[in-house]
């Protein structure tokens, strides 16, 4: 019996039920493929996969075989190398988006032999669970109550040895330019690392979560985003160091996960139907998108998403709160722009979460506002994060430095507001229909 194993989401050895279901005879293999690069490409993501699948490489070697890297139509190109190795089955994690299960079923009518797909990429498959009234949770709490309860895949051992099989591999291409100087660095050796230094620290999640410069999160995004750690390893070894907290925003993941799965057209429109007027306001769009909005916490967070790559969850709210609210731009321009930038750019958390937002996705109180100076004052109380990320601003003193006077924003060249947040709130509320 010889498999493949085709590595999509989930670029590691350790906890992956594709390439343990028939090791040690099995083909490790990764096909590049331009149509995802052009739809969801990213300077930063491309340069950390990069980094994955070098590291994927070297540790495949280390079990004596190695990653078969191809450049090509995905489909196609699987296809091929099946016949080339006289494989009988191929393996793939499933995934939840739109593109991905199109992609599957074109791969199922195309093999030459049976395609397995494995429930690798959530921690609960996204169609494991479901209220007695629909076919997926619409709402997160009772997911997550349902969820907490979810009896686990068992984890799957890491292989030992594999069988090597000369296979022709093209060379790993350079990445693409212009990444963040401050991204960070992929491939499931680092990771792990990364990890076994964030478990001790889970149990004081809840305390630190919300504080924009105490940067107390996990940071393992991406990691989770490109499989080189197991959502569900990370969930069981969180559970076992009492980080409920953490295990909570994991499940998150795996809502976002079972929602885009049931509506996958929910990366595009709007969750909760209806169509909205959205504001063209390109000069305003480039403010944002710069970090010159003259609010410092909106500030902080956008010019940290350039510079790292990643932003911080609260940031990321308060962020496209205000573009979608305050400025009332079309969320989808939002979320195509931190797509761009974001290592962890993945379509079900970055689509829904941008809706979640905005109002039009699963939120049930889809009016609510974030006020971005209140926001700064409760999350950033001493100014910090935003004297960080904002250097104009790191000499102004006390509370000023949430919504510097007018001369103190001459004084160091920083913007007054592009819009005044309370009158702009009225629009959006009189756009909506909201009290
Ligand atoms: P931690 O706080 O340590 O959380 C642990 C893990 O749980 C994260 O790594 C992530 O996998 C998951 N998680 C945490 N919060 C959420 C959430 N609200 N929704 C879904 N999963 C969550 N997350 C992405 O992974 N990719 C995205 O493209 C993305 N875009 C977002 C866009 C917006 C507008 C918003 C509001 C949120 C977005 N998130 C996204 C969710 C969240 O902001 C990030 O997952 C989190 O900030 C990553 O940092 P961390 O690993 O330190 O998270």
């Amino acid at each position: 019996m010889t498999a493949v194993h085709v590595f999509t989401r989930d670029l590691r050895t350790h906890d992956n039920p594709g390439l343990m279901a028939d090791a040690p005879d099995v083909v490790p293999v990764f096909v590049s493929d331009g149509a995802i690069r052009s739809l969801h490409g990213s300077a930063n993501r491309s340069a950390y996969l990069h980094e994955c699948i070098a590291d994927l490489d070297r540790n495949l070697r280390e079990m004596g075989s190695s990653l078969v890297y191809r450049s090509g139509p995905w489909v196609a190109t699987v296809a091929a190398i099946a016949e080339e190795v006289d494989a009988d089955v191929i393996h793939v994690a499933r995934d939840v988006s739109g593109f991905a299960r199109r992609r599957m079923r074109d791969l199922k009518a195309r093999s030459p032999v049976p395609v397995v797909e494995h429930d690798s990429i959530t921690v609960v498959p996204p169609d494991a669970l479901a209220p007695a009234s629909s076919d997926f949770y619409q709402v997160f709490s009772p997911y997550h109550r349902r969820w907490v309860e979810e009896p686990r895949r068992p984890m799957a051992p890491t292989p030992n040895s594999l069988t090597a099989h000369p296979v022709g591999s093209d060379a790993l291409p350079a990445p693409a330019d212009g990444a963040s100087p401050g991204r960070s660095l992929g491939g499931e050796t680092r990771a792990r690392l990364d990890m076994d230094r964030w478990i001790p620290r889970t149990h004081r999640y809840d305390d630190v979560r919300n504080d924009l410069a105490a940067d107390g999160t996990s940071r393992l995004s991406a990691a989770l985003h490109f499989g080189t750690l197991s959502a569900l390893e990370v969930t069981v070894r969180a559970d076992e160091a009492g980080g409920d907290g953490y295990t909570r925003q994991l499940a998150w993941r795996d809502f976002n996960a079972q929602v885009l799965f049931h509506r996958p057209d929910a990366s595009t429109i709007d969750y909760r139907g209806g169509t909205r007027a959205w504001n063209d306001d390109p000069e305003r769009l480039e403010a944002w998108k710069l970090g010159m909005t003259g609010y410092p916490i909106v500030d902080a967070g956008m010019r940290q998403l350039i510079a790292e790559g990643w932003m911080h969850n609260r940031a990321r709210m308060i962020t496209a709160s205000f573009l979608t609210k305050d400025l009332m731009i079309d969320w989808r321009t939002g979320a195509r722009h931190f797509m761009d930038w974001l290592t962890d750019g993945d379509v079900a958390n970055n689509q829904l979460g941008w809706q979640w937002v905005a109002g039009t996705g699963t939120d049930s109180n889809p009016s609510r506002i974030f006020n971005p100076v209140r926001q700064s004052e409760r999350y950033d109380p001493d100014g910090e994060y935003i004297r960080t990320w904002v250097p104009e601003l790191s000499g102004v003193a006390g509370a000023e430095i949430h919504d510097p006077s007018p001369l103190t924003r001459s004084a160091v060249g920083y913007p007054r507001p592009i819009v005044d947040h309370r009158e702009a709130i009225q629009k959006f509320k009189l756009a909506r229909g909201y009290r």
